[in-house]
């Protein structure tokens, strides 16, 4: 199973960079915070570069598939 991305949505500052980027991938919770709602939307390697690079506060982080 591929990795997923999650989001420590208590340093998440809302800033959209991630869900802009992988729209396939993210999207705003209800409270307005980033969740990864489709791991598979996007390459492994886009959602590095595209999201997790880009995020502003460091806040996304890859969980290992072992589930
Ligand atoms: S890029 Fe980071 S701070 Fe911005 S919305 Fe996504 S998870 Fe939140």
């Amino acid at each position: 199973m591929a990795r997923k991305p999650w989001v420590d949505k208590e340093e998440c500052i809302s800033c959209g960079i991630c869900k802009s980027n992988c729209p396939q991938v993210f999207r705003f919770d209800s409270r307005g915070k980033a969740e990864c709602f489709d791991p598979c939307g996007a390459e492994e390697e886009v959602i590095q570069s595209m999201a997790i690079d880009q995020c502003p506060v460091s806040c996304i982080t890859w969980l290992d598939g072992a589930d």
